[in-house]
């Protein structure tokens, strides 16, 4: 079996999983107790947020660890919405975020705010020019992603937070940076960013952690009320192995960057190259992207179809976010970028980590070729 769902959750590097299992029986005191034991594991704890600071170019105090980056996403959006509703209750955000902001954002309009969803172009690229116009003086919160998680298409964030500031300074920029941490170069200083969120298990970090970088001196209304954790936006004892763990993976993912780039991105332009050669296939991915994802629509044929003959033949693939996989639903994002429904409902999501080489994308594309043999005889043989 060769896996090609790296965008969905990575393997941990050994390091993180050996550091899970020793941290997880060696420091199990609450951070908060006062013993000697307590005040080890918050040392742990704060020296995590020192290495995870490192790693995104910004203050330790900056960090908040969460469960992960839904939560981070809920807590950037609703956090912020809340914690400045008196400025205003108008979000803008785009039609081809992760669920965990869209849905977000969602709420927050059944609860009566305003939002505006930004229509991005066929590249699933979204104009800066478009976001500064949709941006009023009741405006709180803008929030991009930075990689889109689906068809890899990346956003010009630079631009568009310059953009948004320049509309109204004291609207909020938000940046959903799973996807681009590790792959793509820039942080939250790069982006403009107000808000930040990252997920550890997406770079082979454990799961159960998440990130949320606030710049110094934005508010958060508390999603999770109890004690003073986190700054106090997000109460709960910490999950000290996730996050000790996570934050030596974020440190692995930022000084592996370059190598991985240079070792995936010839693998992903030769996959590219393959797909574009089958009439049968529409390319929802570009070399413009991001180096990791490659998305492709079979038309008229259900993306959960070709996923399990492709599984038959020993390739694990995706049909879209994993997030989202289970929705029996065309893909909102492959609509977005003007799509018809038969390509939105055919989606196929490849990912590529550090560990595949080019004999994978070898087997991989012989796969595709006797994949789209069997289902057309099964289509036949059906008629
Ligand atoms: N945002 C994006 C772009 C993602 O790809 C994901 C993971 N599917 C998330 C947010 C949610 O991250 P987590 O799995 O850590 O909740």
């Amino acid at each position: 079996m060769i896996y090609w769902d790296y965008a969905a959750a990575a393997p941990p590097y050994d390091e993180v999983a050996r550091t899970v299992e020793q941290l997880m029986r060696l420091h199990y005191a609450n951070p908060s107790s006062l013993h000697r034991a307590g005040t080890e594991a918050a040392a742990l704890i704060g020296r995590a947020r020192e290495v995870s600071a490192a790693a995104l170019g910004v203050l330790p105090g900056e960090i908040r660890f969460t469960s992960g980056a839904t939560e981070s996403n809920n807590l950037a959006i609703k956090g912020a919405a809340l914690q400045y509703a008196g400025r205003g209750r108008h979000i803008i955000t785009t039609e081809i975020e992760h669920p965990s902001v869209y849905e977000s954002c969602l709420q927050l309009q059944k609860m009566g705010w305003e939002v505006t969803f930004i229509r991005p172009d066929a590249y699933g690229m979204v104009n800066p020019s478009e976001v500064a116009a949709a941006v009023r003086r009741d405006t709180v919160l803008v929030s991009v992603m930075h990689v889109n998680n689906e068809i890899g298409s990346v956003q010009p964030l630079a631009e568009i937070s310059r953009a948004v500031k320049s509309a109204n300074p004291r609207t909020l920029f938000h940046v959903d940076g799973v996807q681009g941490f590790g792959k793509l170069p820039g942080g939250p200083l790069d982006f403009g960013a107000d808000l930040y969120s990252l997920s550890p298990h997406k770079i082979r970090g454990p799961r159960g952690s998440g990130l949320l970088y606030v710049k110094e001196g934005v508010q958060m209304f508390p999603l999770l009320s109890g004690g003073t954790h986190e700054g106090g936006i997000r109460a709960g004892t910490e999950n000290l192995p996730a996050i000790v763990a996570g934050a030596k993976a974020l440190r692995m993912a930022a000084e592996r960057r370059g190598e991985f780039v240079s070792r995936i991105v010839p693998l992903r332009n030769r996959l590219l190259a393959f797909l574009r050669e089958i009439p049968e296939f529409t390319i929802n991915s570009r070399e413009e992207g991001a180096p990791h994802i490659v998305h492709f629509s079979y038309p008229g044929m259900k993306g959960e179809v070709m996923a399990r003959q492709l599984e038959q033949l020993g390739m694990l693939v995706s049909t879209r976010s994993a997030c989202s996989s289970r929705l029996a639903e065309p893909s909102r994002v492959l609509l977005a970028i003007g799509r018809d429904e038969s390509a939105a409902v055919g989606g196929i999501r490849i990912s590529f980590g550090d560990e595949h080489t080019a004999g994978d994308v070898a087997a991989l594309e012989l796969a595709l070729l006797s994949a789209i043999k069997a289902l057309k005889i099964a289509e036949g043989g059906m008629r």
